[in-house]
Order: structure tokens, then C-alpha cells, then sequence
């Protein structure tokens, strides 16, 4: 199976949130960044802004509960998709 990387943290998902075709978001949010599939990283500009906020919040979890015993952030954003740098 394809990993899916997030287009605004680069966290890694067995399931794309964007459906099987690529263009059917299901509207959920990142557990990492809190990014809405489908609204916050709909394009490379949108994926900018969000990512932009969220470091400059100091890159919260957004379900902090998920978040794993010694996760880095520096190892997590090169995961993001060379098209929404
Ligand atoms: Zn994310």
C-alpha cells in the first residue's frame, strides 16, 4: 500500500484522506497539524498558510493524545509532497 503523506506536516497515513481517486476529500482533520482535508491543504497556497501558522504556534498536535513518544519535527516535514513546499 502507498503511504499518503500530509500536504501541510508531512505526517504519514495508510489511508489517504483524499479518497482513492485523489479528489474526494472526506473534510477530517490532520491529528498532527489540524489541517482540514479538502479546505486547509486544497492547493499549495492554502497548504503554505496553514503550515506557516501552525510552526509559528510551535507545531501543536492537533489530537495531542496521537502524538508519539519522541516524535520530531525535523524528521516529519521532508515527508511533505515536493508540490506543496
Ligand atoms: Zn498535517
Amino acid at each position: 500500500m502507498e503511504m499518503w503523506y500530509c500536504r501541510v506536516c508531512g505526517l504519514d497515513y495508510d489511508v489517504s484522506p483524499w479518497g482513492e481517486d485523489g479528489h474526494t476529500p472526506d473534510y477530517s482533520c490532520c491529528a498532527c497539524c489540524g489541517a482540514q482535508f479538502g479546505i486547509d491543504d486544497y492547493n499549495v497556497v492554502t497548504a503554505q498558510l496553514f503550515r506557516t501558522a501552525w510552526l509559528a504556534a510551535g507545531a501543536p498536535w492537533f489530537y495531542a493524545n496521537l502524538k508519539p513518544a519522541g516524535w520530531k519535527l525535523a524528521a516529519q516535514l521532508p515527508q511533505i509532497p515536493s508540490a506543496y513546499h
